[in-house]
C-alpha cells in the first residue's frame, strides 16, 4: 500500500464500575465462576509452538491457596535456547513487516479485549494475583487496552520524526528494530506490565522472549493467547515459564540479547545490570537496558493541607491492592496540627476496610500474593510491635490458613529514619512519621534523603507558596509527582510512568520515550548530483 496511514486517535479506554445491575457485573461473575472450577494447562509458547516439558508449577488464588487455578510447564535450558532460535526466525520477517501492518495487530488485540475478551482476562487477575474488580479492570482491562493503542499512535509519530534535507539532498531516518532478541521480565502485579513489556518492543518490530513471573501465569499466558488471536506471527513473542534464575543464566550473556525490558525488585534489576556489565564485550550490540524497579513512596502533608483528602490519599493509596502496586504509598508525614484530628479517623477508617476473597465484590482488599510476601510482610509487623521507635496503631493482624491475608497497618514511627520508614515492604503497610509543624522545609530535606528510590510522592496543601518549596526541594525525590492526590493511578498517555535514582531508568511506560528504546535509527543521506572533483574553491589560486 503506498501511502503514510495514520492510526485512529487514542482514546483512554473507560473504566466500567461494576456497581450491581450493571451486565459487565453478571459477566464478570460467570467468568470468576468458570475459572474457579477449571485447571487450566499453560504451555510453553515458543515459535507457535505449545511446549509441555512435564515439569510443572501450580498457580494457586492467594486468598484460597489451596485451590489450584493452574499448572504451567517449565522450561529447561534447552527450550529457552530454542526461543532464542525462535525469535530469531520471526526476526527476518516481523523486523521488515511494515509498521501499520504491526500496529494493527496491537489494535485489533485492544479491541477484543474492550470486547469479547475483557472479563476472562478481569476474572484470571482476580483470581490468580487476589485484585479485586475495580483493580483487576482498571490494570487487565484499561491499562493494557490503553498501552497498545497510545503504542501504537507513538509509534507513528516516531516514524513520522525526519531530518532536514538541503538542496541537491535527500535526508531520511530509518527507525530499525534492535538486532537479536528482547528478553521481557516481568512483575506479578500488573497484568498490564506483562503485555506492555512483551508487546512495546514487538510492535516496534522486535522480537521477544517473555517471562511472566511466577505468581501471575494465568492472566499473563491470557495476554499472549489474545495476541494470537489478533493475529501476532508465531515467534514474535515468545513465552518462557522457567525458573528465574535459569532461564536469566541462558539469556543475559547470549551474544544476540539486544535488550532488557524488566519490571522487578531493584536487587533483582541490578544483578541483571552486572551480569551484562560482566559481559560487555561478549554482544553484537550494546543491549538496551530499560528497568522499573522498586519504591519508597511518599505522601508529604503540609498543615495547610485537608484533613480529609489526606485520610483518603492515604487509605487509598497504601492500601488498594494491598499495597502491592509499585507506587503504592508507604511512608507518609504528617504536622502534629493535622495529626492530633486526622489519628482517630484514619484508624477508625482503616479499621473498617473489608478484606477476603474478590470474589465477594464487598471486599476492598484481598490477600497478598505468596508465602514469601507474606512472611516478609508480616516481620516487618512484628518487629514494629517488639520496637520502642514504633507502635503498630491500626490493623497489625494476620492469618495465612486459607488465604494471604494481612490487615492493612498503620506504623506509627517514633523517628524518621525507622527502618520501616525506609525499606520497600510491598504490602498493606503505611508508616508515619509526625513532624513540628515548624519543620516543614526541614521534613521535605528528610523525605528526599531517606530512601534510595525516587518513583511515586505526593504533596498535600493549599498553600501554594509550600508546593512550590515541595517541588523544587523533592525534584529528583519522585519520577511521577502528585499534588493533592495519592500517588497511585498513573493513566497511559496523562501520566507517563517511572522513577529515578534505585527506582530504575525513568523510561516511562506508556510513552514515546520507552517506545524509543526499542529502535536503532539508520540515518541515510542521498545526495542527487554527486560531486565528481575533490578539490574545493578555497584551494584556487588567486
Ligand atoms: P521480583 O523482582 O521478585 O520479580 C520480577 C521478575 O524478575 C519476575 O519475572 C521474577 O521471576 C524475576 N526474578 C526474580 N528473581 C530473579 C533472579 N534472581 N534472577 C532472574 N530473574 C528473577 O518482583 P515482583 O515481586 O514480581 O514485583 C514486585 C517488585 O516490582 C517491587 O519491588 C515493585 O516495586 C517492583 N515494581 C516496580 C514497578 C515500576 O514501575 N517501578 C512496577 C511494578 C513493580
Amino acid at each position: 500500500m503506498n501511502g503514510n496511514p495514520t492510526t485512529p486517535p487514542p482514546v483512554n479506554e473507560p473504566v466500567l464500575t461494576y456497581a450491581p445491575g450493571t451486565p459487565e457485573r453478571a459477566e464478570l461473575k460467570k467468568e470468576l465462576e468458570s475459572q474457579s472450577s477449571t485447571v487450566v494447562d499453560i504451555p510453553l509458547v515458543i515459535g507457535g509452538e505449545e511446549i509441555r516439558t512435564g515439569n510443572t508449577i501450580n498457580v494457586v488464588m492467594p486468598h484460597a491457596h489451596s485451590h489450584v487455578l493452574a499448572t504451567v510447564h517449565q522450561a529447561g535450558a534447552d527450550e529457552v535456547r530454542q526461543a532464542v532460535v525462535a525469535a530469531a526466525a520471526a526476526h527476518r520477517e516481523w523486523s521488515t513487516t511494515r509498521w501499520e501492518d504491526r500496529a494493527g495487530i496491537f489494535l485489533r488485540a485492544a479491541d477484543l479485549l474492550a470486547g469479547p475478551w475483557r472479563q476472562k482476562m478481569n476474572a484470571a487477575t482476580m483470581l490468580g494475583q487476589s485484585k479485586t474488580a475495580l483493580q483487576a479492570e482498571i490494570d487487565s482491562a484499561c491499562e493494557i487496552i490503553d498501552f497498545f493503542r497510545f503504542a501504537a499512535h507513538f509509534a507513528e509519530q516516531i516514524y513520522a520524526m525526519q531530518p532536514l534535507s538541503e538542496r541537491g539532498v535527500w535526508n531520511r531516518a530509518e527507525y530499525r528494530p534492535l538486532e537479536g532478541f528482547i528478553y521481557a521480565v516481568t512483575p506479578f502485579n500488573f497484568t498490564a506490565i506483562g503485555a506492555n513489556l512483551s508487546g512495546t518492543p514487538a510492535m516496534m518490530g522486535n522480537t521477544v522472549v517473555w517471562k511472566p513471573g511466577r505468581t501471575s501465569m494465568l492472566s499473563n499466558y491470557y495476554v499472549l493467547k489474545l495476541l494470537e488471536e489478533a493475529g501476532l506471527p508465531a515467534g514474535v513473542i515468545n513465552f518462557v515459564a522457567g525458573d528465574a534464575r535459569l532461564v536469566t543464566s541462558e539469556l543475559l550473556t547470549h551474544t544476540e540479547l539486544a535488550g532488557i525490558h524488566f519490571t522487578g525488585s531493584t536487587a533483582v534489576f541490578n544483578s541483571f545490570w552486572e551480569t551484562i556489565g560482566g559481559n560487555i564485550g561478549g554482544y553484537r550490540s550494546y543491549p538496551r537496558i530499560v528497568g522499573e524497579t522498586g519504591g519508597k513512596n511518599f505522601i508529604v502533608a503540609h498543615p495547610s493541607a485537608e484533613l480529609d483528602a489526606v485520610k483518603t490519599a492515604i487509605i487509598r493509596g497504601a492500601f488498594e491492592y494491598q499495597g502491592q502496586k509499585c507506587s503504592a504509598a508507604s511512608r507518609a508525614y504528617v504536622p502534629v496540627s493535622l495529626w492530633k484530628d486526622l489519628e482517630g479517623p484514619l484508624v477508625e477508617e482503616t479499621e473498617s476496610l473489608t478484606m477476603g476473597d474478590p470474589r465477594e465484590f464487598t471486599n476492598f482488599l484481598n490477600a497478598v500474593i505468596d508465602q514469601k510476601a507474606f512472611d516478609k510482610i508480616t516481620s516487618y509487623i512484628d518487629r514494629a510491635r517488639k520496637s520502642d521507635d514504633a507502635e503498630v496503631i491500626a490493623g497489625g493482624a494476620y492469618d495465612d490458613s486459607e488465604g494471604w491475608f494481612i490487615r492493612p497497618t498503620i506504623i506509627q514511627a517514633k523517628r524518621p529514619d525507622y527502618v520501616s520508614m525506609c525499606d520497600e515492604i510491598f504490602g498493606p503497610v503505611i508508616s508515619i512519621f509526625v513532624y513540628d509543624d515548624a519543620n516543614w522545609s526541614r521534613t521535605l530535606r528528610l523525605v528526599d534523603s531517606t530512601s534510595p528510590y525516587a518513583l511515586t510522592g505526593a504533596v498535600f496543601a493549599k498553600d501554594s507558596r509550600a508546593i512550590r518549596e515541595a517541588l523544587d526541594t523533592l525534584r529528583n525525590s519522585a519520577g511521577n509527582f502528585y499534588i493533592n492526590d495519592k500517588p497511585t493511578g498513573a493513566v497511559v498517555g496523562h501520566q507517563p510512568f517511572g522513577g529515578g535514582r534505585a527506582s530504575g531508568t525513568n523510561d516511562k511506560a506508556g510513552s514515546v520515550m520507552n517506545l524509543l528504546r526499542w529502535v536503532s535509527a539508520r540515518s541515510i543521506k542521498e545526495t542527487f548530483v554527486p560531486s565528481l572533483d575533490y578539490r574545493y574553491p578555497f584551494m584556487d589560486s588567486e
